[in-house]
């Protein structure tokens, strides 16, 4: 599913990553962890396509990331990759429902068929009862899970992940990962998700070490 060959990134001539390999493959729940500064989030948004390697490559599916540029990436992206924050950057002024449907509406898909997809996420995910709130009328674990729901409304090849429990406690960021793992099971949704938490980076399929600008 997604395959990348020795990358590379520099800031300002200093190497961040230093020749990383990846492939991940459908319906796998990968973790990544390391210790701070060892170029995990830098990892994660270029293989979203947020930001682009020094070198090297990726794939997703057939398509080489090198080969999309402006709006045909934004377009892409949105399609393709599902992405969730430590913080759910929902958009206060729309309601639960309503910030699943955006990337939907913005990919073109036909509005009937985001509304019931929206609402098999939504339902999936135990929020059925939650659908007419706005973001500030729902706990921290109910916000992270809209924002989940968000990021698999356009059926994502893959969905990337950036400390999605780092703010919850830990019942609740147990219970997302549950979640990760249902939908796995479920939908065969593939993960990348990086995480400090110790306790649920080793339940995944995978998990890779950071170190230095290299998985170890
Ligand atoms: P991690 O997610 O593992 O904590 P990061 O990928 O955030 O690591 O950062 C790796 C290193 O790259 C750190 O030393 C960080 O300061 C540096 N870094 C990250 N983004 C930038 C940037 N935009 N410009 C310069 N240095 C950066
Ligand atoms: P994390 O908590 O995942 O390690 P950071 O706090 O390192 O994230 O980085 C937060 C943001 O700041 C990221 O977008 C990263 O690219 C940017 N950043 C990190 N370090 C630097 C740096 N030294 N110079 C410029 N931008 C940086």
């Amino acid at each position: 599913m997604l395959t990348a060959r020795n990358l590379t990134k520099n800031y300002s001539n200093l190497p961040i990553l230093k020749g990383v390999d990846i492939t991940v493959g459908k319906g796998e729940i990968v973790t990544i962890v390391g210790s701070s500064g060892a170029g995990k989030s830098t990892l994660l948004h270029i293989l979203g396509t947020l930001d682009t390697p020094s070198s090297g490559e990726i794939f997703l599916n057939d398509v080489n990331l090198a080969d999309l540029k402006g709006d045909s990436l934004a377009d892409f992206r949105n399609r393709h990759i599902g992405f969730i924050f430590q913080f759910h950057h929902l958009l206060p002024e729309f309601s639960a429902l309503e910030n699943v449907c955006i990337p939907g509406y913005i990919a073109g898909t036909k509005k009937s068929e985001v509304k019931e997809k929206a609402l098999f996420l939504l339902e999936t995910l135990g929020l059925q009862h939650r659908l007419d709130n706005k973001p500030n009328q729902l706990s921290g674990g109910e916000q992270q899970r809209v924002a989940v729901a968000r990021a698999l409304i356009n059926n994502p090849d893959v969905v990337m992940a950036d400390e999605p429990t780092g703010n919850l406690d830990s019942k609740n960021a147990y219970e997302l990962h549950h979640l990760f793992l249902e939908l796995r099971d479920k939908l065969k949704q593939t993960f990348i998700i990086v995480t400090h938490n110790e306790e649920l980076a080793p339940m995944s399929d995978r998990q890779l070490v950071m170190k230095d600008g290299r998985i170890i």
